[in-house]
């Protein structure tokens, strides 16, 4: 089979290499579930893993198979699996257990071991060939009426699990009724939380680097948020204005505008960091000032990253209740499509530097 990857540690060095098929039997106790790949999402993660700033390959390669944003057809089941059929629509979740206790009871996603296992990013193939096959449990069905969203369900639950972690350390306060919240960051992750915060029944500002390009500010106004743009209005006017938010959502890929949203948060707020900033930049701030105001109003900072198999079941429902909500603005996001695993280079040169794609996926196979 075809298989776009690198060679982690090399910039630059997205190629064409080869594996075997899988098949049902590769997985143990007759739990296997054989996809056939129809669509493969890529974002800045991708893009980075080609820069070298981060990925390794699995043992006895030297390459790693990229993607991690799947979208497939069920080819066929192993004799145990129960709840999928050929022919099924389905996604996969990214990271695989290690060996602590949140592993253990089906929490990857807060693993506490310091090395993590996630398909197309570190020590396991990704995505981005013709087949792949897995564990029941980590292939998650998609609703046929959703299959016009295929590559957003991976970053949907990424957006799910950041928001559900929020909601649930906020319980901290025994009765919590956020009225505002700021997503900083217009990319898929920030519009998708924009849409998860507005099913909430919150008031979303989502803030955008640049000045409005036409279609984020359309999919936020869509979901019947308001979309601001730093170059217009800073975030501390912003607050200002509207009032500080109780919740915000940091998702620019900016630490800089991580560290500075901590200025603008309310009182008993949480401010969620999101983004994975592979560099090595570094940013003065306001320690003294961010300090005492996190100390006297009891705010919270809390990371997120990854999701598993609940968040994107919770993800796809709030898909499909986005879609009855605002009918048609979700697929919006899907803005730049490759046709053919064989135009990766082009698809890589969209990532870098397209910098109106809210989203680049490759049209692998048809169902
Ligand atoms: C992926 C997550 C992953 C994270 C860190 C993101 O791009 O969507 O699944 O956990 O990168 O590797
Ligand atoms: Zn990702």
């Amino acid at each position: 089979m075809k298989a776009v990857a690198v060679y982690p540690g090399k910039p630059n060095s997205v190629h064409m290499a080869e594996l075997s098929k899988p098949s049902v039997d590769d997985i143990p106790d007759g739990k296997g579930v054989l996809v056939k790949v129809l669509k493969v999402g890529v974002d800045a993660t991708d893009r980075e893993i080609n820069e070298a700033l981060y990925g390794n390959p699995p043992p006895g390669f030297e390459f790693l198979v990229i993607g991690h944003e799947s979208f497939g057809v069920v080819e066929a089941v192993g004799p145990q699996v129960r709840n999928l059929k050929p022919g099924d629509y389905v996604t996969a979740t990214v990271r695989r257990p290690g060996g602590s206790i949140f592993d253990k009871i089906g929490t990857y996603d807060m693993t506490s071991d310091e090395t993590y296992y996630e398909r197309g990013i570190n020590l396991l193939h990704g995505y981005m060939t013709e087949y792949f096959v897995d564990h029941s449990d980590y292939i998650v069905i998609v609703p046929p009426g959703l299959k016009h969203l295929h590559v957003l369900m991976e970053p949907m639950s990424c957006a799910a699990k950041a928001i559900q972690q929020a909601f649930e350390v906020q319980r901290r306060l025994r009765v919590w009724r956020p009225q505002r919240a700021f997503v900083m960051g217009a990319g898929q992750i920030g519009l998708l939380s924009t849409l998860i915060l507005r099913l909430r029944g919150l008031d979303v500002y989502t803030v955008a680097r640049r000045r409005a390009p036409r279609l984020p500010a359309e999919i936020v106004q869509g979901f019947g948020a308001t979309y601001v743009s730093m170059q217009d209005i800073s975030t501390e006017e912003l607050a200002r204005q509207v009032g500080k938010p109780d919740l915000i959502m940091e998702a620019t890929g900016n630490s800089t505008v991580a560290f500075d949203s901590m200025k603008v948060l309310g009182h008993n707020g949480v401010l969620v960091w999101h983004s994975v900033t592979g560099g090595d930049k570094q940013t003065l701030v306001a320690s003294d000032k961010i300090n005492i105001e996190f100390v006297l109003g009891n705010k919270l900072l809390l990371g997120s990253v990854n999701a598993n198999r609940e968040h994107f079941e919770s993800g796809i429902k709030d898909m499909a209740l986005g879609e009855v909500m605002y009918p048609g603005v979700l697929q919006k996001i899907l803005t730049h499509p490759v046709d053919g695993i064989d135009n990766y280079h082009q698809m890589m040169r969209l990532l870098v530097e397209e910098n109106d794609a809210l989203k680049v996926y490759v049209n692998i196979a048809t169902a």
